[in-house]
């Protein structure tokens, strides 16, 4: 198993966060010392598929620190509708073909890829070469090598990355690793999560076809669990056993239909996470010292819904997707902190990989050697 150094980390993040050594791919405001707080980033979509267009840019019109600048399309049709929905001038959209000229176009700020997950790389690190900060949407590639290679570009044309991981911007979550954090119920002890739905449209998407997906539902929804786990915990797992099932194995020819997990942590933290494309759930529970906590539902899009043993939890729900575009842009505007950087992607990848390998030897543990500072937890 890889091991991902603190300091390989901390040199990184620093980078993402210092904000010094941006000067030649910052947005111009910003890189000649004008007050930033003036500008919006400008955020060009790749893949308008419908998380694009039901999710993200519907946010857009009403994120303050960013809007929908341009887009990338392999549908001619698209460029039209919404070039005239979101008043994008033709300058700024492209195809997936002539997408690298985008490097001259200095009304983009920030690249966010939206396509099928064996595409994310490619896009994400194209982006980063033609100096444009990279939103990359989860899960983060089809495999840990990908992730280093995205990781490396935006570290290399010194841009910075965020995955498309928005329950961190979101209050219910951010209530969590409040628990956690100031310990409000103890320590955890136990900690449960589910992150699944009923697939049975399709058979040909691309979500069920291992070379566009990488993997079916722990790629698709078990990243969610995964996250959960790693955020309820404050820590992330030092071993992982995993099982699947499979009951409709003719729909699911190619991909996972449902897959257990049981993770350790170092502090003693017991897991289990269930994820599927056939069970309908999402929810994490938690069991502490003095208490629980748990959110159902956990990771849809709102309204997410909350109680602990100390009574219910009620938080203003607002778009997500508007929170996190927020959050990113505030961090390449204001040095604010990078709530989903890319090493985060990369450790649920390697935890990913972790449970195929375990189900591919029946279930054998496998260790996860991430250093316990990593500190994604909170
Ligand atoms: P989708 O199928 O609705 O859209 C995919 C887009 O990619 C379409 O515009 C399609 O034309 C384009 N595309 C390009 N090449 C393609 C190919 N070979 N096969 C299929 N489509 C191709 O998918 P989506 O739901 O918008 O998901 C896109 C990405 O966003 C995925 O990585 C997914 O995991 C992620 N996503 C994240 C969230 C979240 O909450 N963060 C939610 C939904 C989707």
């Amino acid at each position: 198993m890889r091991k991902i150094t603190r300091r390989k980390f901390n040199t990184t993040l620093a980078k993402g966060l210092g904000g010094s050594a941006l000067t030649a791919h910052m947005p111009l405001a910003c890189a000649m010392g004008s007050k930033p707080d003036k500008k919006k980033l400008g955020i060009a979509l790749v893949g308008l598929g419908s998380y694009s267009t039901y999710q993200l840019a519907p946010a857009l019109l009403n994120t303050k620190h960013c809007y929908l600048a341009g887009i990338v399309t392999g549908s001619p049709d698209k460029e039209k509708i919404w070039g005239s929905k979101y008043n994008i001038p033709e300058g700024n959209i492209y195809n997936y073909d002539n997408f690298d000229a985008i490097k001259d176009n200095k009304e983009i700020d920030v690249v966010y890829v939206v396509l099928p997950n064996s595409m994310h790389a490619d896009f994400s690190i194209r982006a980063a070469k033609a100096g444009k900060h990279v939103i990359c949407e989860k899960p983060m590639a089809m495999n840990v090598e990908e992730c280093d290679a995205i990781i490396n570009a935006c570290s290399e044309n010194n841009v910075k990355l965020g995955i498309g991981y928005r329950l961190h911007s979101e209050p219910y979550t951010q209530e969590v690793k409040r628990f956690v954090r100031e310990k409000t119920f103890g320590n955890v002890r136990y900690i449960s999560a589910d992150a699944g739905y009923y697939s049975g449209s399709n058979p040909e998407q691309w979500r069920l076809n291992k070379k566009l997906s990488g993997g079916g539902a722990l790629m698709n929804m078990g990243v969610y669990a995964i996250q959960t786990i790693v955020y309820s915990t404050g820590e992330n797992p030092v071993s992982v056993s995993a099982q699947e099932f499979s009951t409709r194995p003719e729909y699911f020819k190619d991909t996972d239909e449902t897959i257990t997990a049981q993770f350790e942590f170092k502090s003693g933290v017991v897991g289990t996470i269930m994820t599927s494309h056939n069970i309908s759930a999402n929810r994490l529970h938690a069991k502490c010292e003095r208490g629980w906590f748990e959110l159902d539902p956990a990771s849809t899009y709102i309204p997410l819904a909350g109680r602990t043993s100390k009574g219910e939890l009620n938080f203003k729900q607002e778009s997500q997707q508007k929170l996190q575009m927020d959050d990113f842009a505030k961090h390449i505007l204001f040095d604010a902190p990078n709530l989903v950087p890319g090493e985060m992607g990369k450790r649920d990848m390697m935890i990913v990989e972790a449970i195929y390998k375990s189900i591919s030897e029946g279930g054998k543990k496998q260790a996860l050697n991430f250093e316990s500072e990593f500190g994604f937890g909170g």
